[in-house]
């Protein structure tokens, strides 16, 4: 987006503002069906829940993962052009829900509509078996997140060795399995997780196969990296590897799916904000902006996410402190920015921020989040 474009928004709503730019969500989406043409994308919406982006993915042709009722029922309102009995019939192929651990509450709301779900202990399944019945089941294997951004592991996850009696205990208890998924861990640049994965898919697979069970599908699950820079490797490179594993290992007609969310959202979405404050601290000068790290910047806190701040204007920098409005010194945006000289008024804007961003936003210290608007819809 370019900067002329940023100040008229800007200007126009007023700040802290967040511009999503749909054209880039439905280029990302292309990209991510054009590399990996045998997968079906489920858009994970914790990245960004905004309904405006469900519909447009939804119309770009893809299914979503979901992981509590309120995502459940955000892609639910908003896939209501599909008749409602083929909503029932289809709903495996455009939802899944996975999140391994459901309270019981939960499972009785999706029973009805005979979720995909997915779960990786024997507490969950007999959980299932009472509360759930109707679900089909997916097994979601602990697999390495060696150097991901965000790691996942250590909450998620069966263990190869105790897959296959996972599995025997579903249809012991009379749910059937329909196949495995794993995740890599968020942002994962490491391609040797995915081939990790896959392989340690695979033998589960084989393994089913000897009890008898042909399972019918595999989710290699999100982690896809979002270009926040030239260190991450080409998409294209990564889709290449993965699709060489996934035609040795997983011929037709199994089915594979995917549940990209950061890779998707994270580059079709810019924060603007406004300089309110400015104060020269122990010799380094600090700026304090109209958005914060309980706000757009939230990503700073539980993505290890870092997102360089731009000014509109030009001139010498220097490197600068910049902090969000709250009186938290926790709501730090960043401790060394290289940033002109600005004034109050003046704006920044910060690039890559579409994903795990305005999602996490809070009201914190009454400093509400950030307005967003849609561009190119
Ligand atoms: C968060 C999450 C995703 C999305 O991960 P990205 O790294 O953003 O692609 C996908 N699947 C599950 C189960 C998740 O928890």
């Amino acid at each position: 987006m370019d900067e002329k474009t940023l100040l008229r928004l800007a200007k126009t709503h007023g700040t802290p503002l967040v511009v999503v730019d749909h054209k880039v969500l439905r280029e990302n989406y292309a990209q991510f069906r054009k590399y990996l043409p045998r997968v079906q994308a489920y858009y994970a919406v914790k990245a960004n829940p905004a309904p405006e982006i469900v519909r447009t993915f939804h119309d770009a042709g893809a299914s979503f993962d979901v992981a509590s009722v309120a995502e459940f029922l955000t892609v639910h309102e908003n896939i209501k052009d599909l008749p409602e009995e083929q909503r029932q019939n289809f709903i495996w192929d455009r939802i899944i829900y996975a999140n391994p651990i459901k309270a019981a509450e939960t499972l009785e709301q999706l029973d009805p509509y005979k979720p995909l779900v997915t779960y990786d202990n024997y507490e969950e399944v007999i959980k299932i078996g009472r509360h759930a019945p109707h679900a089909g089941l997916v097994l979601r294997l602990g697999v390495p997140n060696t150097g991901s951004m965000v790691e996942l592991s250590s909450k998620f996850g069966a263990s190869p060795g105790e897959a296959v009696d996972l599995i025997a205990f579903a249809r012991n208890n009379k749910l059937e399995v329909e196949g495995l998924s794993f995740h890599v861990g968020s942002q994962c640049t490491n391609i040797q997780n995915y081939i990790q994965a896959l392989q340690l898919a695979s033998s589960v697979f084989s393994e089913a196969r000897t009890l008898g069970v042909e399972l019918k599908l595999l989710d290699i699950g999100g982690g896809f990296p979002a270009h926040y820079d030239d260190t991450v490797p080409a998409f294209r490179t990564l889709a290449r590897v993965i699709n060489r594993e996934l035609d040795r290992l997983f011929p037709q007609p199994i089915e594979i799916l995917a549940e990209p969310g950061r890779f998707l959202v994270a580059s079709a979405a810019t924060a603007v904000a406004q300089i309110i404050g400015k104060a020269v601290r122990g010799g380094k000068l600090c700026y304090y902006v109209n958005d914060g790290v309980y706000q757009t910047f939230s990503g700073v806190i539980f993505d290890h996410c870092q997102y360089p701040l731009k000014s509109f204007k030009n001139g010498p920098t220097q490197i600068c402190s910049v902090f969000g409005p709250t009186c938290d010194a926790l709501d730090t945006i960043s401790l060394a920015e290289e940033l002109p000289d600005m004034d109050l008024g003046d704006f920044v804007y910060a690039q890559n921020i579409g994903a795990y961003s305005a999602a996490s936003s809070t009201y914190f210290n009454g400093f509400p989040p950030a307005r967003v608007v849609h561009v190119n819809q």
